[in-house]
Parts: structure tokens; sequence; C-alpha cells
């Protein structure tokens, strides 16, 4: 893209320090967009993300912001004007698995942790997304993509129903955002990863998980960041016009 930089497209992304969504923002750098993104404490992880965002030519900023505070979230977006005048596209990528639990062990600020970083941070964003893109409020339009999961469809791994029903939930939201903000000039998808090798694995079994589950998925392998960032990006951009209100899974067959 070779356009002056008030034209280029502006992406809000969640998550950007690490694992998809930092292979996000490098997708869409290489693609012309301007990059604001949040993370929630590693401050080393999101200065890697901006030098190699920085390496590809691109313009880009990193906000410290919990996406489960409302608050914080209107931090972000405010940033992402500050900095560069307009929002385009919303990427709500940060989640959490939350420790493996059975519903034996059901537990209040467990189930709380997991479901207010999974789902209430995307209902606060795209709040913040759509106040900002629609065009009944003196926006341009624009994508927004939430983050699910395969295990919304399959369940989840053993003691992991809190995750997979935080991805289910993800699921219906995009279905009815969908609906909601189509009037407003804003398409709304869905992208559902399976096993795919980041660190968000650390927490029930870290990279020998995924190597020992890689060859029972049908396409015989774990996933990389970049090949569901390129899916990402296929649905934030112009390419994608009359993908609406879907379910992506870019899961190898699982
Ligand atoms: P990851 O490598 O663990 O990265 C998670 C990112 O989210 C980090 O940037 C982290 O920031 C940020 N984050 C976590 N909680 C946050 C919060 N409350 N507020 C703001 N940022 C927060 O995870 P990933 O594998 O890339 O996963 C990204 C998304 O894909 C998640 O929604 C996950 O559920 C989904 N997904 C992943 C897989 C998979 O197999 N990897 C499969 C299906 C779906 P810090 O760096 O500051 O911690």
């Amino acid at each position: 893209m070779n356009k002056s930089d008030s034209d280029a497209p502006v992406l809000v992304l969640t998550g950007g320090s690490r694992g998809i969504g930092r292979a996000v923002a490098l997708a869409l750098a290489r693609q012309g967009w301007r990059i604001c993104f949040s993370y929630i404490e590693n401050s080393a992880a999101a200065e890697e993300t901006l030098a190699l965002v920085r390496a590809v030519g691109g313009q880009v900023l990193a906000v410290r912001a919990d996406v489960g505070s409302h608050a914080d979230t209107k931090k972000l977006f405010q940033a992402a004007i500050d900095a560069f005048g307009r929002v385009d596209a919303l990427v709500n990528n940060a989640g959490i698995i939350g420790e493996p639990r059975s519903i034996f062990d059901a537990d209040e600020a467990h189930l709380s942790a997991v479901f207010r970083a999974n789902v209430l941070g995307s209902f606060f964003c795209v709040s913040e997304a759509a106040r900002w893109m629609s065009t009944q409020k003196g926006g341009r339009g624009g994508a927004i993509v939430n983050m699910s999961s395969a295990a919304a469809r399959h369940g989840g791994m053993v003691n992991e129903s809190h995750y997979a029903a935080s991805k289910g939930a993800i699921d219906s939201f995009t279905i009815a955002m969908a609906k909601e903000l189509a009037p407003h000039g804003i398409r709304v998808n869905a992208v559902r990863p399976g096993l795919i090798s980041t660190e968000i694995h650390a927490i029930h079994g870290g990279q020998e998980l995924v190597e020992r589950l890689g060859p029972t998925v049908p396409i015989g392998r774990a996933g990389t960041a970049e090949e569901v960032a390129e899916v990402v990006a296929f649905l934030v951009g112009p390419l994608s016009s009359y993908v609406h209100g879907a379910l992506i899974d870019v899961s190898g067959g699982r």
C-alpha cells in the first residue's frame, strides 16, 4: 500500500505483544496499516513487537491496557485517535485459557478472570470501536474480527470448559454484532484457531503439549500464528467485503 500517512488505515489490536496478535500486527503493517496495540503486563514483549513492526516500515503504538477494564479500553481507543486520528478496524485478540479446572472445583475468581478477559473485554472493545467507526456517528465504517477458538465447537481440552464456553460466547456475540452493526457500515466476523504454537499453552503443558497433540490434528501438525494472521488480514481487508457474521475455522481440520 502506498498511501500518505493520513490516508493509511488504522487498526486497534488487543494483545499485540505476543503470539497471534504480534503476527497480526506484522501482517497488517506490511499491508500499510497503522497499528495501535494493547498488552497487559509484558512490556519487553511489547517492545519487541514495536521493533519488529518498525523494521517492516510500520507506524505503531503500544498501550498498556487491560481489556477487562472498560476504562482501559476507552484509553486504548483514545490513544489510537490521538496518534492516528481514526479507527478503521478492530481485532479483538487478547485472551487467556485460565488454569485447567474440573467443574467439581468451580471457582468464582477463576471463572471471573477468564470471562472478564475473553468475553467482557470483547464487549468493551467492540463498544468503543463501534463508537468511532459507525457511519451513523460520523465514522467511516470498518471491520471487526473477534478471536474465538475451535474449542467453541469441540468443547476444548479436558477441564477447560471455562475457556470453551467463553469462546462459545464470542461466536454468539459475533453473529449478534454482525446484525447490529451492519447498518453502521461495520462488518463483523470471527476466526476460530485450532492448536496454534504460542505461549498461551504454557498453562497446560507448553511446547511439549503442542508437539504431542500436533500429529493428532487432521493436517498432521500444529498451526503457526502467521497462518492465523493471514486469515485475520483477509477479514479486515477489502477482499472480504461480502464476508459478514462468519465464524472461520483455522484449525487444520480439527
Ligand atoms: P498468547 O501468546 O498468550 O498472547 C496473549 C496476548 O494477549 C498477549 O499479548 C497478552 O499480553 C494479551 N493479554 C492477555 N490478557 C490480556 C488482557 N486482560 N488485556 C490485554 N491484553 C491481554 O496467546 P495467543 O495464543 O496468541 O492467543 C491469542 C488469541 O487467540 C486468544 O484470544 C486465544 O484464546 C486465541 N486462540 C489461541 C489458540 C492457540 O492455540 N494459540 C487457539 C485458539 C484461539 P501480555 O504479553 O502483556 O501478557
